[in-house]
Protein backbone atom coordinates (compact mmCIF):
# COMPACT_ATOMS: atom_id res chain seq x y z
CA UNK A 1 0.00 0.00 0.00
CA UNK A 2 1.63 3.08 -1.14
CA UNK A 3 1.40 5.90 1.73
CA UNK A 4 -0.75 9.55 1.43
CA UNK A 5 2.69 11.00 1.05
CA UNK A 6 4.44 8.63 -1.59
CA UNK A 7 0.93 9.96 -3.65
CA UNK A 8 1.32 13.39 -3.12
CA UNK A 9 4.85 13.47 -3.60
CA UNK A 10 4.12 12.02 -7.33
CA UNK A 11 1.33 14.06 -7.73
CA UNK A 12 3.71 17.10 -6.36
CA UNK A 13 6.10 16.02 -8.83
CA UNK A 14 3.89 16.37 -11.81
CA UNK A 15 3.63 20.32 -11.72
CA UNK A 16 5.95 21.27 -9.22
CA UNK A 17 9.84 20.94 -9.86
CA UNK A 18 11.33 18.10 -7.94
CA UNK A 19 7.83 18.50 -6.11
CA UNK A 20 8.72 21.04 -3.20
CA UNK A 21 8.81 24.90 -3.01
CA UNK A 22 12.51 25.25 -1.52
CA UNK A 23 14.75 22.49 -2.72
CA UNK A 24 16.20 20.89 1.14
CA UNK A 25 12.51 19.87 1.45
CA UNK A 26 12.92 17.27 -1.42
CA UNK A 27 14.85 14.72 1.01
CA UNK A 28 17.48 14.64 -1.97
CA UNK A 29 20.19 14.11 0.37
CA UNK A 30 18.87 11.80 2.94
CA UNK A 31 16.72 9.86 0.48
CA UNK A 32 12.92 8.90 0.52
CA UNK A 33 9.52 10.45 0.14
CA UNK A 34 9.29 13.96 2.01
CA UNK A 35 6.18 14.03 4.71
CA UNK A 36 3.70 16.16 3.48
CA UNK A 37 2.68 17.91 6.57
CA UNK A 38 -1.50 18.60 7.32
CA UNK A 39 -0.87 19.97 10.28
CA UNK A 40 1.24 20.80 13.38
CA UNK A 41 0.86 22.02 17.23
CA UNK A 42 3.12 22.79 19.96
CA UNK A 43 6.31 20.67 19.12
CA UNK A 44 4.85 18.35 16.91
CA UNK A 45 4.02 18.05 13.27
CA UNK A 46 1.56 15.74 11.47
CA UNK A 47 1.49 14.02 8.46
CA UNK A 48 -0.51 13.21 5.19
CA UNK A 49 -0.99 9.97 6.40
CA UNK A 50 -2.04 10.94 10.07
CA UNK A 51 1.40 10.09 11.92
CA UNK A 52 2.47 12.49 14.87
CA UNK A 53 6.44 13.52 14.58
CA UNK A 54 8.35 15.72 17.58
CA UNK A 55 9.14 18.22 15.06
CA UNK A 56 13.42 19.50 15.01
CA UNK A 57 12.56 21.67 11.76
CA UNK A 58 10.16 24.56 13.50
CA UNK A 59 9.85 25.77 9.96
CA UNK A 60 13.83 25.98 9.55
CA UNK A 61 13.69 28.45 12.96
CA UNK A 62 10.70 30.64 13.06
CA UNK A 63 8.28 28.25 14.95
CA UNK A 64 10.27 29.65 18.12
CA UNK A 65 6.97 29.69 20.69
CA UNK A 66 6.06 26.28 19.31
CA UNK A 67 3.63 25.44 15.89
CA UNK A 68 0.03 27.03 16.04
CA UNK A 69 0.79 29.21 19.10
CA UNK A 70 -2.48 30.11 20.56
CA UNK A 71 -2.01 34.15 20.85
CA UNK A 72 0.24 34.37 17.72
CA UNK A 73 -2.84 32.49 15.58
CA UNK A 74 -5.48 34.84 17.75
CA UNK A 75 -3.46 37.69 15.82
CA UNK A 76 -3.27 36.57 13.02
CA UNK A 77 -7.41 35.94 12.79
CA UNK A 78 -8.00 39.27 14.14
CA UNK A 79 -5.62 40.87 11.59
CA UNK A 80 -7.32 38.80 8.70
CA UNK A 81 -10.96 40.06 9.74
CA UNK A 82 -9.44 43.32 9.30
CA UNK A 83 -8.12 42.95 6.29
CA UNK A 84 -5.28 41.02 4.18
CA UNK A 85 -3.53 44.26 3.01
CA UNK A 86 -4.06 48.10 1.74
CA UNK A 87 -0.54 49.27 -0.31
CA UNK A 88 -0.35 51.98 2.24
CA UNK A 89 1.64 52.08 5.82
CA UNK A 90 -0.33 50.30 9.13
CA UNK A 91 0.14 50.95 12.49
CA UNK A 92 1.61 47.84 13.59
CA UNK A 93 5.01 48.03 11.33
CA UNK A 94 6.34 50.67 13.55
CA UNK A 95 5.55 49.02 16.30
CA UNK A 96 7.54 45.48 15.17
CA UNK A 97 10.23 48.19 14.01
CA UNK A 98 10.84 48.93 17.39
CA UNK A 99 10.66 45.74 18.94
CA UNK A 100 13.72 44.53 16.75
CA UNK A 101 15.29 48.02 17.35
CA UNK A 102 15.11 47.83 21.52
CA UNK A 103 16.49 44.43 20.96
CA UNK A 104 19.69 44.86 18.78
CA UNK A 105 22.11 47.44 19.33
CA UNK A 106 22.95 49.20 16.22
CA UNK A 107 19.83 49.13 14.77
CA UNK A 108 18.41 52.53 14.75
CA UNK A 109 16.00 52.34 11.93
CA UNK A 110 14.26 49.28 10.27
CA UNK A 111 12.82 48.31 6.73
CA UNK A 112 10.55 45.72 6.85
CA UNK A 113 10.29 43.21 3.80
CA UNK A 114 9.10 39.59 3.07
CA UNK A 115 11.91 37.31 2.85
CA UNK A 116 15.11 36.98 3.97
CA UNK A 117 16.83 36.99 1.04
CA UNK A 118 14.81 40.45 0.04
CA UNK A 119 16.77 41.59 3.76
CA UNK A 120 20.13 41.03 2.29
CA UNK A 121 19.97 41.81 -1.16
CA UNK A 122 18.62 45.20 0.45
CA UNK A 123 21.43 45.49 2.88
CA UNK A 124 23.96 44.92 0.24
CA UNK A 125 22.79 47.11 -2.40
CA UNK A 126 22.65 50.09 0.69
CA UNK A 127 26.52 48.96 1.69
CA UNK A 128 27.22 50.18 -2.54
CA UNK A 129 25.00 53.06 -2.12
CA UNK A 130 26.65 54.07 1.02
CA UNK A 131 30.41 53.09 0.18
CA UNK A 132 30.14 54.05 -3.55
CA UNK A 133 31.93 50.66 -3.72
CA UNK A 134 31.01 47.02 -5.74
CA UNK A 135 32.76 44.60 -3.86
CA UNK A 136 31.33 42.56 -1.71
CA UNK A 137 32.89 39.51 0.87
CA UNK A 138 31.22 36.95 1.91
CA UNK A 139 32.02 33.53 3.96
CA UNK A 140 32.08 30.21 2.50
CA UNK A 141 29.48 27.85 3.13
CA UNK A 142 27.14 31.40 4.82
CA UNK A 143 24.03 31.47 3.21
CA UNK A 144 22.64 34.30 2.93
CA UNK A 145 19.55 33.93 0.51
CA UNK A 146 19.31 33.01 -3.11
CA UNK A 147 20.25 36.47 -4.65
CA UNK A 148 22.32 36.43 -7.85
CA UNK A 149 25.54 37.55 -6.33
CA UNK A 150 25.01 35.55 -3.04
CA UNK A 151 25.05 32.00 -4.20
CA UNK A 152 29.21 31.71 -4.49
CA UNK A 153 29.80 29.08 -1.95
CA UNK A 154 26.65 29.12 -0.11
CA UNK A 155 25.88 26.77 2.83
CA UNK A 156 22.00 25.64 2.69
CA UNK A 157 20.50 23.30 -0.06
CA UNK A 158 23.61 24.20 -1.77
CA UNK A 159 25.88 23.03 0.69
CA UNK A 160 23.18 19.99 0.98
CA UNK A 161 23.57 18.90 -3.05
CA UNK A 162 27.05 19.87 -3.30
CA UNK A 163 26.17 22.72 -6.13
CA UNK A 164 28.76 24.99 -6.81
CA UNK A 165 27.06 28.12 -6.99
CA UNK A 166 23.93 28.42 -9.77
CA UNK A 167 23.57 28.02 -13.28
CA UNK A 168 22.01 31.20 -14.38
CA UNK A 169 24.12 33.73 -12.36
CA UNK A 170 25.82 36.31 -14.63
CA UNK A 171 29.68 35.38 -14.67
CA UNK A 172 29.99 39.20 -14.00
CA UNK A 173 27.91 39.52 -11.17
CA UNK A 174 29.51 36.54 -9.87
CA UNK A 175 32.77 38.66 -9.92
CA UNK A 176 31.57 41.34 -7.62
CA UNK A 177 31.75 38.41 -4.75
CA UNK A 178 34.94 37.45 -2.94
CA UNK A 179 34.42 34.24 -0.85
CA UNK A 180 37.17 33.85 2.08
CA UNK A 181 37.00 30.70 4.63
CA UNK A 182 35.24 31.63 7.91
CA UNK A 183 37.21 31.60 10.67
CA UNK A 184 40.26 32.84 8.91
CA UNK A 185 41.74 35.96 9.79
CA UNK A 186 44.69 35.59 7.42
CA UNK A 187 42.47 35.47 4.77
CA UNK A 188 40.39 38.64 5.37
CA UNK A 189 43.16 40.96 6.21
CA UNK A 190 44.41 38.89 2.59
CA UNK A 191 41.06 39.90 0.28
CA UNK A 192 41.47 43.28 1.86
CA UNK A 193 44.81 44.09 0.96
CA UNK A 194 44.36 42.72 -2.90
CA UNK A 195 41.35 45.09 -3.46
CA UNK A 196 42.12 48.28 -1.35
CA UNK A 197 39.46 50.65 -1.16
CA UNK A 198 37.13 48.42 -3.44
CA UNK A 199 34.76 46.41 -0.69
CA UNK A 200 31.61 47.66 -0.16
CA UNK A 201 31.13 45.33 2.65
CA UNK A 202 31.53 41.99 4.18
CA UNK A 203 28.41 40.13 4.78
CA UNK A 204 28.55 37.30 8.17
CA UNK A 205 26.17 35.29 9.45
CA UNK A 206 26.27 36.59 13.15
CA UNK A 207 27.30 32.88 13.64
CA UNK A 208 27.40 30.51 10.76
CA UNK A 209 24.04 28.06 10.83
CA UNK A 210 23.71 27.09 7.47
CA UNK A 211 26.68 24.38 6.93
CA UNK A 212 25.68 22.92 10.29
CA UNK A 213 26.17 25.24 12.96
CA UNK A 214 29.90 26.73 13.20
CA UNK A 215 30.60 29.60 15.46
CA UNK A 216 32.94 32.69 14.85
CA UNK A 217 35.91 31.75 17.01
CA UNK A 218 36.64 33.69 19.82
CA UNK A 219 37.62 37.35 19.06
CA UNK A 220 37.12 36.78 15.38
CA UNK A 221 33.61 38.70 15.12
CA UNK A 222 35.47 41.62 17.13
CA UNK A 223 38.07 41.82 14.45
CA UNK A 224 35.57 41.51 11.52
CA UNK A 225 34.12 44.64 13.10
CA UNK A 226 37.47 45.92 13.32
CA UNK A 227 38.73 45.52 9.68
CA UNK A 228 35.79 46.75 8.11
CA UNK A 229 35.88 49.80 10.05
CA UNK A 230 39.58 50.31 9.29
CA UNK A 231 39.07 49.68 5.99
CA UNK A 232 35.88 51.94 5.40
CA UNK A 233 34.02 48.95 4.25
CA UNK A 234 30.60 48.23 5.88
CA UNK A 235 29.54 44.80 8.33
CA UNK A 236 26.72 43.42 7.43
CA UNK A 237 25.74 40.90 9.73
CA UNK A 238 23.19 38.25 9.03
CA UNK A 239 20.68 37.36 11.59
CA UNK A 240 17.80 36.18 9.53
CA UNK A 241 18.53 32.61 11.36
CA UNK A 242 20.47 33.82 14.48
CA UNK A 243 18.20 37.11 15.24
CA UNK A 244 15.40 36.40 18.22
CA UNK A 245 16.40 32.63 18.35
CA UNK A 246 19.91 32.23 19.14
CA UNK A 247 19.15 34.49 22.30
CA UNK A 248 16.91 36.89 23.18
CA UNK A 249 19.19 39.71 21.17
CA UNK A 250 20.17 37.68 18.27
CA UNK A 251 23.89 36.62 18.59
CA UNK A 252 25.11 39.91 18.85
CA UNK A 253 23.95 39.28 22.61
CA UNK A 254 25.77 36.01 22.77
CA UNK A 255 28.74 37.89 21.35
CA UNK A 256 28.30 40.67 24.43
CA UNK A 257 27.65 38.23 26.74
CA UNK A 258 30.67 36.91 26.14
CA UNK A 259 32.59 40.03 26.43
CA UNK A 260 32.84 40.54 22.47
CA UNK A 261 30.36 43.60 21.90
CA UNK A 262 30.39 44.14 17.92
CA UNK A 263 27.61 46.44 16.63
CA UNK A 264 27.24 46.01 12.94
CA UNK A 265 26.26 48.89 10.31
CA UNK A 266 23.17 46.89 8.87
CA UNK A 267 21.69 43.53 10.21
CA UNK A 268 19.20 41.62 8.55
CA UNK A 269 16.51 39.73 10.12
CA UNK A 270 13.72 36.96 9.26
CA UNK A 271 12.29 33.68 9.97
CA UNK A 272 11.59 34.22 13.73
CA UNK A 273 10.58 37.81 13.22
CA UNK A 274 7.59 36.38 10.78
CA UNK A 275 6.25 34.13 13.63
CA UNK A 276 5.88 31.57 10.40
CA UNK A 277 4.70 34.37 8.22
CA UNK A 278 6.72 35.62 5.40
CA UNK A 279 8.34 38.58 7.13
CA UNK A 280 12.10 40.03 7.44
CA UNK A 281 13.96 42.92 7.66
CA UNK A 282 16.75 45.25 7.43
CA UNK A 283 18.11 47.67 10.11
CA UNK A 284 20.83 49.43 11.02
CA UNK A 285 22.82 53.06 11.31
CA UNK A 286 20.14 55.59 10.67
CA UNK A 287 22.51 57.73 8.33
CA UNK A 288 22.83 54.67 6.62
CA UNK A 289 19.11 53.36 6.52
CA UNK A 290 18.15 56.78 5.75
CA UNK A 291 19.70 56.17 1.81
CA UNK A 292 17.05 54.53 1.33
CA UNK A 293 13.68 55.44 -0.84
CA UNK A 294 11.89 57.76 -0.77
CA UNK A 295 14.48 59.54 1.48
CA UNK A 296 17.38 58.30 -0.22
CA UNK A 297 18.68 57.54 -3.82
CA UNK A 298 18.45 53.33 -3.42
CA UNK A 299 15.60 51.91 -4.46
CA UNK A 300 13.79 49.16 -2.66
CA UNK A 301 10.02 48.52 -2.60
CA UNK A 302 7.33 45.40 -1.83
CA UNK A 303 3.45 45.18 -2.56
CA UNK A 304 3.44 42.88 0.76
CA UNK A 305 6.46 44.70 2.72
CA UNK A 306 4.55 44.99 6.32
CA UNK A 307 1.92 43.25 5.09
CA UNK A 308 -0.35 43.54 8.29
CA UNK A 309 -1.30 39.60 8.90
CA UNK A 310 2.49 38.98 8.36
CA UNK A 311 3.10 41.81 11.00
CA UNK A 312 0.66 41.14 13.34
CA UNK A 313 2.49 37.30 13.70
CA UNK A 314 5.73 38.75 14.02
CA UNK A 315 4.60 41.40 16.73
CA UNK A 316 2.34 38.26 18.59
CA UNK A 317 5.63 36.09 18.60
CA UNK A 318 8.04 38.54 19.56
CA UNK A 319 5.82 40.09 22.23
CA UNK A 320 5.77 36.42 23.50
CA UNK A 321 9.15 36.00 23.37
CA UNK A 322 10.21 36.53 26.88
CA UNK A 323 12.93 35.31 29.25
CA UNK A 324 11.05 32.35 30.19
CA UNK A 325 10.85 31.31 26.61
CA UNK A 326 14.29 31.61 25.93
CA UNK A 327 15.12 29.87 29.34
CA UNK A 328 13.21 26.97 27.95
CA UNK A 329 15.05 26.95 24.28
CA UNK A 330 18.26 26.95 26.17
CA UNK A 331 17.27 23.83 28.73
CA UNK A 332 15.24 22.31 25.84
CA UNK A 333 19.25 22.74 23.22
CA UNK A 334 21.35 21.60 26.53
CA UNK A 335 19.56 18.69 27.59
CA UNK A 336 19.24 17.27 23.84
CA UNK A 337 22.82 17.91 22.54
CA UNK A 338 23.99 16.17 25.59
CA UNK A 339 21.71 13.16 25.30
CA UNK A 340 22.79 12.86 21.61
CA UNK A 341 26.15 13.03 22.12
CA UNK A 342 25.58 10.41 25.01
CA UNK A 343 24.05 8.19 22.30
CA UNK A 344 26.39 8.48 19.54
CA UNK A 345 29.54 8.37 22.31
CA UNK A 346 28.01 5.05 24.24
CA UNK A 347 27.65 3.50 19.94
CA UNK A 348 30.76 4.24 19.06
CA UNK A 349 30.05 6.84 16.46
CA UNK A 350 32.58 9.71 15.77
CA UNK A 351 31.26 12.87 15.79
CA UNK A 352 31.23 16.58 17.27
CA UNK A 353 28.47 18.55 18.89
CA UNK A 354 28.37 22.47 18.14
CA UNK A 355 26.75 25.38 19.73
CA UNK A 356 26.11 28.93 19.20
CA UNK A 357 23.27 30.05 22.16
CA UNK A 358 20.69 28.09 21.84
CA UNK A 359 21.29 26.59 18.60
CA UNK A 360 23.22 23.22 17.64
CA UNK A 361 23.94 20.78 15.23
CA UNK A 362 26.05 17.56 15.30
CA UNK A 363 28.68 16.48 12.78
CA UNK A 364 29.14 13.27 12.35
CA UNK A 365 32.13 11.36 10.92
CA UNK A 366 36.21 10.76 12.45
CA UNK A 367 37.20 13.71 10.17
CA UNK A 368 35.32 16.27 12.12
CA UNK A 369 35.80 15.37 15.79
CA UNK A 370 38.07 18.02 16.06
CA UNK A 371 35.79 20.76 15.58
CA UNK A 372 34.26 22.52 12.43
CA UNK A 373 35.43 26.00 12.22
CA UNK A 374 34.97 26.27 8.01
CA UNK A 375 33.22 24.75 5.09
CA UNK A 376 36.23 22.94 4.29
CA UNK A 377 36.32 20.53 7.46
CA UNK A 378 32.08 20.54 7.33
CA UNK A 379 32.43 19.22 3.68
CA UNK A 380 34.11 15.99 5.25
CA UNK A 381 32.02 14.58 7.55
CA UNK A 382 29.91 11.60 7.13
CA UNK A 383 26.67 12.37 5.42
CA UNK A 384 25.69 8.85 5.13
CA UNK A 385 25.89 8.31 8.42
CA UNK A 386 24.10 11.30 9.16
CA UNK A 387 21.21 9.89 6.84
CA UNK A 388 21.37 6.22 8.16
CA UNK A 389 20.15 8.58 12.14
CA UNK A 390 17.88 10.90 10.19
CA UNK A 391 15.98 8.09 8.83
CA UNK A 392 15.87 5.77 12.34
CA UNK A 393 14.88 8.78 13.80
CA UNK A 394 12.02 9.59 11.59
CA UNK A 395 10.95 5.88 11.84
CA UNK A 396 10.76 6.24 15.22
CA UNK A 397 8.78 9.61 15.12
CA UNK A 398 11.27 12.36 15.65
CA UNK A 399 11.75 14.70 12.47
CA UNK A 400 15.10 16.40 12.01
CA UNK A 401 16.64 18.24 9.20
CA UNK A 402 16.76 16.17 5.93
CA UNK A 403 20.52 17.56 5.51
CA UNK A 404 23.40 17.36 7.35
CA UNK A 405 24.32 20.59 6.65
CA UNK A 406 21.71 22.63 8.93
CA UNK A 407 20.83 23.44 12.93
CA UNK A 408 18.21 21.37 14.52
CA UNK A 409 15.61 23.39 16.16
CA UNK A 410 13.76 23.40 18.72
CA UNK A 411 10.62 25.62 20.15
CA UNK A 412 9.63 26.36 24.08
CA UNK A 413 7.08 23.85 23.08
CA UNK A 414 10.03 21.22 23.31
CA UNK A 415 9.26 20.54 27.40
CA UNK A 416 11.17 17.16 29.43
CA UNK A 417 7.50 15.11 27.88
CA UNK A 418 8.50 15.71 24.51
CA UNK A 419 12.29 15.59 25.24
CA UNK A 420 11.39 12.18 26.56
CA UNK A 421 10.33 11.19 23.02
CA UNK A 422 13.42 12.43 21.54
CA UNK A 423 15.51 10.48 24.10
CA UNK A 424 13.42 7.21 23.61
CA UNK A 425 14.62 7.37 19.75
CA UNK A 426 18.49 7.93 20.25
CA UNK A 427 19.86 4.49 20.91
CA UNK A 428 18.07 2.59 17.75
CA UNK A 429 19.28 5.56 15.87
CA UNK A 430 22.67 5.92 17.19
CA UNK A 431 23.61 2.23 16.41
CA UNK A 432 21.84 2.86 12.94
CA UNK A 433 24.43 5.83 12.45
CA UNK A 434 27.18 3.10 13.65
CA UNK A 435 26.31 1.31 10.38
C1 LIG B 1 17.08 31.55 5.77
C2 LIG B 1 18.20 32.48 5.62
C3 LIG B 1 18.21 33.50 4.65
C4 LIG B 1 17.17 33.60 3.57
O1 LIG B 1 15.89 33.84 4.07
P1 LIG B 1 14.62 33.46 3.15
O2 LIG B 1 13.47 34.00 3.94
O3 LIG B 1 14.63 31.98 3.01
O4 LIG B 1 14.80 34.16 1.86
C5 LIG B 1 19.22 34.43 4.67
N1 LIG B 1 20.22 34.36 5.58
C6 LIG B 1 20.25 33.39 6.51
C7 LIG B 1 21.36 33.39 7.51
C8 LIG B 1 19.26 32.41 6.56
O5 LIG B 1 19.34 31.43 7.46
Amino acid sequence: MTSANDRLFARAQAVIPGGVDSPVRAYGSVGGTPRFITSAAGAHVVDADGRRYVDLVASWGPALLGHAHPEVVEAVVAAARRGLSFGAPTPAEAELAELIAARVPGVEKVRLVSTGTEATMTAIRLARGATGRDLLVKFAGHYHGHSDGLLAAAGSGLATFALPGSAGVPEAIAAQTLVVPYNDTAALEAVFAAHPGRIAAVITEAAAANMGVVPPAPGFSALLAEVCRREGALLISDEVLTGFRAAEGGYAQVLRDAGEPVVADLVTFGKVIGGGMPVAAVGGRADVMDLLAPTGPVYQAGTLSGNPVAVAAGLATLRCADADVYARLATASDALSAAVGAALRAAGVPHVVQRAGTLFSVFFGEAVTGGVPDYATAQRQDAEAYRRFFHAMLDAGVSLPPSAYEAWFVTAAHDAAVLDEVFAALPAAAAAAAG
